[in-house]
Parts: structure tokens; sequence; C-alpha cells
């Protein structure tokens, strides 16, 4: 229970019981190991003084007057939940509703905002204009909203962010989300849309509606929760930001602990890391294997099961549904992705002589187990491109391919797919999102068309800061010049970032093809600089900065 106060001193009360503790502040069992551990239904009435507001969860039942001063504000919660998703809110609320159709369902859900008194309009900036998109995603890929009667809600928290059941906290602050086009104001925010609604409210399907049976099977709410950011990115940016998504939480994952923890008893142990970014990973390499089809439908049929939905379930549970809509075995994957620890590092090479394409595949692990996964590559010709599937085995692999025309390049687009760490360029970022969110010098204008004009001398663009992954050898920051020939008259500059200016070193020049300065190989974050001052009167495409990881 977190006792504090808003910006204008009022008290402001709040719970988050992540894994254990909501048996410290309310009598109930703080686990959810069974199916009879949820709730049937829970009543919950919160007496307060009658100048504030107490939000929970289910739906509201109105107030009643208490002693002179104080009121008692009554809610229902109708459906199961689990006891450490129960909650209480206590501040200068007020309420915002806003009606959200459901096409698919033929349905119109009305979302409850509750935002702290002064913070309306920013909420129904950030609010508004996103949540119903993001309802509906959900509704298409998981199934209905599992608590329509009761409500969906997003509530203003003094903590960061817990995705307490129909009253979801969205921490104390709204970071502004991009929409495609858009500006961001906050420049040092490294993402391109509000964490905290699209990743806690995809909870309320995964975690909240099916939950896991043992802390073992605790991914099954932050794997699948991480990887709707994932599909978030998808639908909003396209394919390509959802690849780059990836690869850049590819980074963070963990190459000796298994997506499923078995012989973990307790929830501090159960709550790794891995089971958000590895988890995320192996649905979008499952995804790959077993095609978006049968995937999706795999995702809507289990969330929506009524064994498993106000219930509990199993990664076993999980596994079944997978296969019957891929109409094979999967207990190979699930044993080298989930409950196997590591990756494959996959090497790709390629000889080509007009039809005939000779591939060389070696696949060796980082861990003890031994990956057998399909690549997908394409092969280019004049007349169109041909996808093929190849069957990878543990080790070295040597592919002989007929082209039905003459070969003019390989592609393995399957990489990109897979959970595996390559020698070089595994992760990139391009300018071509950035634009959307640095800062341009006041020379430099984005035309409608997505195209940069040279106004006068002073005309520069800052990116906002990147943070830079460790675990890599080189960082290598680049300008891709091959697109127009005006970009080598670009300067492409860098320097650490620090929050305190005075601690700001000067910008540093980054010559092409070399790596970052020394210094900045290091550096925790960097912010770069492109200095357009040599094309003025110009208008061109926005170029390419490449950053890799080596
Ligand atoms: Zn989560």
């Amino acid at each position: 229970v977190i006792f504090t106060q808003t910006p204008s001193g009022t008290p402001w009360v709040g719970t988050s019981c992540q894994t254990m503790g909501a048996h410290y502040w309310w009598p109930c069992k703080a686990a959810f190991f069974h199916q009879e551990d949820k709730a049937d239904s829970v009543s919950i009435q919160l007496t307060v003084p009658d100048t504030l507001f107490a939000v929970s969860n289910g739906r509201f039942l109105g107030t009643v007057p208490d002693s002179a001063g104080w009121k008692t504000y009554r809610w229902l919660m109708t459906y199961p939940a689990s006891t450490y998703l129960i909650t209480m809110y206590i501040g200068p609320y007020v309420e915002l509703t806003q009606p959200i159709p459901i096409p698919a369902e033929k349905d119109t859900l009305l979302a409850h905002y509750y935002i702290l008194s002064g913070n309306e309009a920013r909420a129904r900036k950030e609010f508004f204009p996103r949540v119903p998109d993001e309802l509906n995603l959900y509704t298409k890929y998981y199934g209905p909203f599992a608590f329509a009667k009761d409500k969906f809600a997003l509530v203003q928290s003094s903590y960061p962010g817990m995705e307490n059941t129909t009253a979801v906290a969205v921490g104390p602050a709204f970071p502004h989300t991009l929409l495609p086009g858009e500006t961001n104001p906050l420049q040092w925010y490294d993402r391109q849309f509000n964490y905290m609604v699209v990743h806690e409210a995809a909870h309320e399907w995964w975690g909240n509606a099916v939950t896991a049976l043992t802390w073992g099977d605790f991914w099954l709410h932050e794997g699948f929760a991480t990887y709707s950011e994932a599909l978030w990115m998808e639908h909003r940016f396209g394919e390509e930001p959802m690849h780059q998504y990836m690869a850049k939480m590819s980074f963070k994952v963990d190459s000796t602990t298994s997506v499923y923890q078995p012989r973990h008893k307790t929830a501090r142990e159960a709550y790794h890391l891995n089971i958000y970014w590895k988890g995320a990973w192996v649905l979008h390499t499952l995804r790959y294997v077993m095609g978006d089809e049968a995937f999706f439908k795999t995702l809507r049929e289990f969330n929506t099961d009524p064994r498993y939905r106000y219930h509990n379930a199993a990664t076993a549970d999980f596994q079944a549904a997978c296969e019957k809509n891929y109409g094979k075995d999967l207990s190979w994957f699930f044993l080298e992705w989930i409950y196997g620890t590591g990756w494959p590092e996959i090497h790709f090479e390629s000889q080509v002589s007009g039809k005939k394409v000779t591939i060389q595949v070696s696949n060796v692990s980082t861990s003890r187990t031994r990956f057998k996964i399909p690549l997908d590559v394409v092969l280019h010709s004049r007349a169109g491109a041909e996808k093929r599937r190849l069957w990878l085995k543990p080790g070295q692999n040597r592919f002989k391919l007929t082209a039905k025309y003459p070969v003019t390049s390989v592609d393995p687009v399957g990489l990109r797919w897979i959970l595996s760490r390559k020698k070089h360029g595994t992760m990139w970022y391009f300018t071509d999102l950035d634009f959307v969110m640095g800062k341009f010098g006041k020379g430099l204008e984005l035309t409608p068309e997505r195209k940069l004009f040279v106004k006068e001398k002073e005309a520069s663009y800052i990116s906002p800061v990147r943070y830079l992954f460790r675990g890599a050898k080189f960082v290598r920051l680049r300008l891709d010049t091959s697109k127009d020939a005006r970009w080598k008259k670009v300067a492409l500059e860098a320097r650490a970032h620090f929050f305190r200016k005075k601690n700001q070193k000067p910008w540093e020049k980054v010559n092409p093809d070399s790596l970052l300065p020394g210094n900045l190989q290091h550096a925790r974050s960097i912010e770069y600089r492109l200095d357009f001052s040599r094309l003025t009167g110009e208008t061109l495409p926005i170029p390419k900065v490449i950053l890799t990881y080596e």
C-alpha cells in the first residue's frame, strides 16, 4: 500500500501486489496456484474523506454517507479474480468516460479513465485517440474483453503501472504517445507508444482473464503482454518497426534461464525478466513456425476457452492449443525454446550459379539445448521471388536448391523471426522512425511529403537519446549515402548523453564506415546530430542513419 500525496498536496493512496502481498492489506489467500484460488466475486467498500474519490475493481455501485465528512464507495467485481489484482486508489480523482465501438463484437465498451483533477486535458489527449485502437486490436487477436459487464478502466497511479483488473494502473504521468508523423515533446522518451497502456492493458487478457496455473507458467502473463507491444508496433507502424523492436529486445534475453521455470518454488524466483523478453521472443518465433493464421487463431481460442478464461492455464495447455491448429506435434519447439535455455547462433552463406543455389548454414547453440528450426529463404530472380522453407538441424547444414529462374540474390528472411544472435548487424535503427521523434534545428523543415527542406544555414537534426546495449563488442554509427549523392554532404556527429547539462561533452565527428569514437563505445546512451548546413536551399529525402552492434 503506497501512501503519498499528489503534486498539489492532497492524499493519494494506491496498492500494487504483483506476485505476492495482497494478504498484507486485505484478508485473502495470496497465490494463484490452483483454480479455486480465484475469488468468484469481490465486494469492496472504501470509506474515505468525502473530498476524495475511491476507485476499485469491478462495477461502481454508488456511495453511501458515513460519519460527518466521510463517505463509502461501493464496488463489486462480479467476475472471478486473482487476489493479487484486487486494488484501491484513493485521491482527488475525476472520471472521464469514452464509448468505444468494438465492431468485431457488434458492441460498444464504455472506457473509464480515473485521472487526478487538473490532468483531464492531458489524459484526453493521450488516451482518447489510442485506447479504442488498442482494445480493438486485442479483441481481434485475443477475443472479446473478458470483464465487459463490469468495466474497462485506466487509473492514474502514483507508482509506474500494474495490471489491476478492471482498474489498470498506468503511472503518474502520461508520456505522449506518438501517432505517425507527430513530433515527440519528450525528446528522451525512446519509445513509439505508451508502454504502460499497451503492456498493462494486454494483461486484461493475459494474466487477468487467463491466469498462470503455477509460478513456472508466469510467462503466460509477461511474455504475452510484452509480445503485445510488438503487435502494436506492427499494427501502428508496420512490419519493419516490429522487427526492429524485437531485435532491440533480443539484447535483453538471458541465455542461462528458461522461459518456463519449473524448479522455482517462490514467486520472487519465478519473476525473472526472461519471462518478459524471451517469453515475447518465443512467441515471435512460434508465430513464424506456425504461420499467422494458425498462430492468431490459437491465441484467440486459448484465451476464450472456457476451461482457461476466468480460470488458470499451464504451458502444456497452451502447447495443446497450438498443436490443434498447427496440425502437428510441437513438443520439440516447447522443449527447445520454452523449457530449454539459450538460442541458436545461425551463420548463413549462399552461392548462386544460374538456377542453382548452394546454402550453408551453421546452427550452433549458446547452451546445452540443440535447436531444430525452419529457416525461410527467398530466392530473388528477375521474374520475381520464390520462398523456400529449409529445416535446420543442429550443427552444419547444406542445401542444394534449384530455382525456376536464374537467381540474382538469396535473402534469409526467416532470420528476423528467430531469436538468434548473428555476428554482424544484429541491431539497427533507421532515422525514418527517428524523424518522428527527434529535435529539428530552426533551419530544417519536414515537408508534408516527408522530405527535408534545408531552409537556412542552421539546419540540424538531433536524434532522441539512444540507449546502447551492453554485450555488443562494437557500436557502429553510419550514414547510408547509397541512395542520394547529396547525403555525402551531411555531417554526422555523436556525443554521450548526460541528463545534467553541465556534464555534456562536445559533439564528435563520426567518420563514415568507422566505429563510434572510442569513448562513446562504452557510453550508456548517445545522441547523434546530422548537420545539413552544406545543403542550404535543397530538398532531399530523409537520410538513413544506421546503428549496428557487432
Ligand atoms: Zn507485465
